[in-house]
């Protein structure tokens, strides 16, 4: 089954949409918010990331601040951090 491909933003090795995440930050959004893969309807420029704590460690400021094209603070990539680590195995077997 093929599909699109998009790049994970910390490995930047290429992989199916569906078994990455996105992150968003629609522009009505206060900070970046995690979408699962299969929802693509969340507006705003995403950065995809593997659902595995080897890439979600990886996540910068830098990083998520040049994917999403704004300024993305430490703060922020904690929280983002924190919801990947904890919904990791739902966004695991979410497909
Ligand atoms: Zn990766």
């Amino acid at each position: 089954m093929d599909g699109p491909l998009r790049t994970c933003v910390v490995c930047r090795l290429t992989a199916q949409a569906r078994d990455l995440i996105r992150i968003t930050w629609p522009p009505a959004a206060a900070c970046p918010v995690v979408g699962l893969s299969k929802v693509h309807v969340v507006g705003g420029r995403g950065a995809w990331v593997h659902p595995e704590l080897s890439c979600v460690s990886g996540l910068g400021t830098e990083r998520l601040s040049r994917a999403l094209r704004r300024t993305v603070t430490v703060s922020q990539v904690e929280d983002v951090v924190a919801v990947l680590s904890q919904d990791r195995c739902a966004l695991i077997s979410d497909k």
